[in-house]
Protein backbone atom coordinates (compact mmCIF):
# COMPACT_ATOMS: atom_id res chain seq x y z
CA UNK A 1 0.00 0.00 0.00
CA UNK A 2 0.72 3.59 -0.64
CA UNK A 3 2.77 5.11 2.60
CA UNK A 4 1.40 8.74 3.52
CA UNK A 5 3.34 10.76 6.21
CA UNK A 6 1.64 12.76 8.65
CA UNK A 7 3.45 15.37 10.10
CA UNK A 8 3.21 14.85 13.78
CA UNK A 9 5.01 17.39 16.30
CA UNK A 10 1.19 18.41 17.07
CA UNK A 11 -2.39 18.71 16.00
CA UNK A 12 -4.97 16.58 15.03
CA UNK A 13 -2.84 13.40 13.67
CA UNK A 14 -5.14 10.78 14.82
CA UNK A 15 -7.86 12.45 12.75
CA UNK A 16 -6.11 12.25 9.62
CA UNK A 17 -4.24 8.80 10.05
CA UNK A 18 -7.34 7.37 10.84
CA UNK A 19 -8.93 8.43 7.48
CA UNK A 20 -5.76 7.38 5.77
CA UNK A 21 -5.61 3.79 7.51
CA UNK A 22 -9.78 3.47 6.31
CA UNK A 23 -8.27 3.77 2.48
CA UNK A 24 -6.32 1.52 2.88
CA UNK A 25 -2.88 3.82 3.24
CA UNK A 26 0.10 2.76 5.36
CA UNK A 27 0.39 5.78 8.04
CA UNK A 28 4.06 6.73 8.77
CA UNK A 29 3.53 9.63 11.47
CA UNK A 30 6.60 12.15 10.71
CA UNK A 31 8.71 13.69 13.40
CA UNK A 32 12.13 13.55 11.89
CA UNK A 33 13.73 14.15 8.79
CA UNK A 34 14.60 10.74 8.20
CA UNK A 35 11.34 9.28 8.30
CA UNK A 36 10.53 11.58 5.32
CA UNK A 37 12.61 9.11 2.74
CA UNK A 38 9.83 6.55 2.20
CA UNK A 39 6.66 8.21 2.13
CA UNK A 40 4.59 8.69 -1.40
CA UNK A 41 2.38 11.92 0.04
CA UNK A 42 2.21 13.66 3.00
CA UNK A 43 -0.28 15.81 5.41
CA UNK A 44 0.21 18.10 7.33
CA UNK A 45 -2.66 18.36 9.77
CA UNK A 46 -4.66 21.09 11.56
CA UNK A 47 -3.41 22.35 15.33
CA UNK A 48 -1.23 25.55 16.09
CA UNK A 49 0.97 26.43 13.08
CA UNK A 50 3.07 28.50 15.44
CA UNK A 51 3.96 25.78 17.49
CA UNK A 52 4.54 23.62 14.89
CA UNK A 53 6.77 25.99 12.78
CA UNK A 54 8.79 26.17 15.76
CA UNK A 55 9.38 22.31 17.01
CA UNK A 56 10.05 21.81 12.95
CA UNK A 57 12.59 24.10 13.94
CA UNK A 58 14.02 22.57 16.99
CA UNK A 59 13.48 18.95 15.57
CA UNK A 60 15.94 19.83 11.96
CA UNK A 61 12.41 19.28 9.86
CA UNK A 62 11.70 22.41 8.67
CA UNK A 63 14.32 22.28 5.90
CA UNK A 64 14.07 18.86 4.62
CA UNK A 65 10.07 19.26 4.75
CA UNK A 66 10.70 22.41 2.55
CA UNK A 67 12.37 20.44 0.19
CA UNK A 68 10.38 17.37 -0.11
CA UNK A 69 7.47 20.02 -0.98
CA UNK A 70 9.88 21.71 -3.51
CA UNK A 71 10.47 18.58 -5.39
CA UNK A 72 7.24 17.93 -5.97
CA UNK A 73 5.89 15.34 -3.13
CA UNK A 74 1.56 15.22 -3.20
CA UNK A 75 0.96 17.59 0.17
CA UNK A 76 -2.84 17.79 1.74
CA UNK A 77 -2.90 20.66 4.41
CA UNK A 78 -5.38 21.31 6.60
CA UNK A 79 -6.19 24.42 8.65
CA UNK A 80 -2.63 24.82 10.37
CA UNK A 81 -1.40 22.87 7.21
CA UNK A 82 -2.78 25.04 5.16
CA UNK A 83 -0.97 28.00 7.09
CA UNK A 84 2.23 25.91 6.93
CA UNK A 85 2.33 25.80 3.02
CA UNK A 86 1.56 29.41 2.35
CA UNK A 87 4.22 31.73 0.36
CA UNK A 88 2.45 34.63 2.47
CA UNK A 89 1.28 34.76 6.05
CA UNK A 90 -0.21 38.01 7.59
CA UNK A 91 -1.01 38.05 11.60
CA UNK A 92 1.43 35.22 11.91
CA UNK A 93 2.94 34.27 15.63
CA UNK A 94 6.03 36.17 16.56
CA UNK A 95 8.43 35.09 14.80
CA UNK A 96 6.27 32.55 12.85
CA UNK A 97 7.82 31.33 9.34
CA UNK A 98 6.14 29.21 6.71
CA UNK A 99 7.43 26.73 4.78
CA UNK A 100 5.76 27.60 1.05
CA UNK A 101 4.84 25.59 -1.85
CA UNK A 102 1.22 27.26 -2.71
CA UNK A 103 1.27 30.78 -3.67
CA UNK A 104 -0.82 32.09 -1.81
CA UNK A 105 -1.46 35.26 1.32
CA UNK A 106 -3.48 33.47 4.34
CA UNK A 107 -4.10 35.44 7.22
CA UNK A 108 -4.23 33.37 10.60
CA UNK A 109 -7.47 33.40 12.62
CA UNK A 110 -9.13 35.26 10.02
CA UNK A 111 -12.37 34.27 11.03
CA UNK A 112 -12.38 36.30 14.64
CA UNK A 113 -13.86 35.26 17.78
CA UNK A 114 -17.29 35.51 17.30
CA UNK A 115 -17.85 32.83 15.05
CA UNK A 116 -14.52 30.79 15.95
CA UNK A 117 -16.14 27.68 14.92
CA UNK A 118 -18.73 26.53 12.31
CA UNK A 119 -19.52 24.08 9.93
CA UNK A 120 -20.94 25.20 6.04
CA UNK A 121 -21.49 23.10 2.79
CA UNK A 122 -19.16 23.85 0.27
CA UNK A 123 -19.31 23.23 -3.33
CA UNK A 124 -16.17 21.70 -4.70
CA UNK A 125 -16.02 21.65 -8.65
CA UNK A 126 -12.97 19.29 -8.69
CA UNK A 127 -14.77 16.88 -6.91
CA UNK A 128 -17.99 16.94 -8.18
CA UNK A 129 -21.64 16.63 -5.80
CA UNK A 130 -22.61 15.79 -2.91
CA UNK A 131 -21.33 19.38 -1.58
CA UNK A 132 -18.34 19.28 1.01
CA UNK A 133 -19.93 19.68 4.83
CA UNK A 134 -16.96 20.98 6.60
CA UNK A 135 -15.85 22.48 9.89
CA UNK A 136 -13.84 25.85 9.76
CA UNK A 137 -11.94 25.82 13.53
CA UNK A 138 -10.15 28.97 14.13
CA UNK A 139 -9.60 28.33 10.69
CA UNK A 140 -7.37 30.96 8.56
CA UNK A 141 -8.42 32.43 5.11
CA UNK A 142 -6.87 32.76 1.88
CA UNK A 143 -6.48 36.80 1.25
CA UNK A 144 -4.64 36.74 -2.36
CA UNK A 145 -3.95 33.61 -4.66
CA UNK A 146 -1.12 34.00 -7.04
CA UNK A 147 -0.63 33.42 -10.78
CA UNK A 148 0.63 29.83 -9.95
CA UNK A 149 -1.96 28.27 -7.41
CA UNK A 150 -5.68 27.77 -8.36
CA UNK A 151 -8.88 27.93 -6.32
CA UNK A 152 -10.09 24.67 -4.95
CA UNK A 153 -13.10 26.13 -2.99
CA UNK A 154 -14.60 29.31 -1.89
CA UNK A 155 -17.77 30.24 0.58
CA UNK A 156 -20.84 31.07 -0.75
CA UNK A 157 -19.69 34.86 -0.45
CA UNK A 158 -16.99 34.28 -2.75
CA UNK A 159 -14.08 33.83 -0.11
CA UNK A 160 -11.31 31.70 -1.03
CA UNK A 161 -11.20 28.69 1.62
CA UNK A 162 -9.46 26.11 -0.54
CA UNK A 163 -6.36 26.40 -3.30
CA UNK A 164 -3.92 24.12 -5.16
CA UNK A 165 -0.51 24.36 -6.54
CA UNK A 166 0.70 21.43 -8.97
CA UNK A 167 0.21 18.44 -5.78
CA UNK A 168 0.12 20.50 -3.18
CA UNK A 169 -3.75 21.27 -1.77
CA UNK A 170 -4.36 23.86 1.38
CA UNK A 171 -7.60 23.85 3.02
CA UNK A 172 -8.82 26.55 5.64
CA UNK A 173 -11.04 23.87 7.22
CA UNK A 174 -11.13 20.45 8.63
CA UNK A 175 -12.24 17.51 6.40
CA UNK A 176 -11.62 14.81 8.37
CA UNK A 177 -13.60 16.38 11.18
CA UNK A 178 -16.70 15.32 9.21
CA UNK A 179 -15.62 12.15 7.69
CA UNK A 180 -14.92 13.98 4.33
CA UNK A 181 -12.59 11.57 2.85
CA UNK A 182 -12.70 13.04 -0.72
CA UNK A 183 -9.87 15.27 -0.94
CA UNK A 184 -7.33 12.70 0.75
CA UNK A 185 -8.41 10.32 -1.59
CA UNK A 186 -7.20 13.19 -4.07
CA UNK A 187 -3.78 13.35 -2.11
CA UNK A 188 -3.80 9.18 -2.84
CA UNK A 189 -4.70 9.61 -6.68
CA UNK A 190 -1.26 11.99 -6.74
CA UNK A 191 0.54 9.35 -4.75
CA UNK A 192 -0.01 6.61 -6.88
CA UNK A 193 0.55 8.58 -10.73
CA UNK A 194 3.74 9.96 -9.13
N1 LIG B 1 -5.50 29.04 14.35
C1 LIG B 1 -4.62 27.92 14.12
C2 LIG B 1 -3.23 28.38 13.71
O1 LIG B 1 -2.96 29.52 13.76
C3 LIG B 1 -5.21 27.00 13.07
C4 LIG B 1 -6.47 26.36 13.60
C5 LIG B 1 -6.63 24.92 13.21
O2 LIG B 1 -5.74 24.29 12.67
N2 LIG B 1 -7.78 24.38 13.53
O3 LIG B 1 -2.40 27.60 13.34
Amino acid sequence: GLRIGVLALQGDVREHARLLEQLGAVVVPVRRASELAAIDALVLPGGESGVMDRLARLTGLREPLREVIAEGLPVLGTCAGLILLAEHLLDGAPGQETLGGLDVTVRRNAFGSQSDSFETDLEVLALGPPAVRTAFIRAPLIERIGPRASTLASLPDGRIVAAEQGRVQGLAFHPEATGESRFHRRLLEQARGR
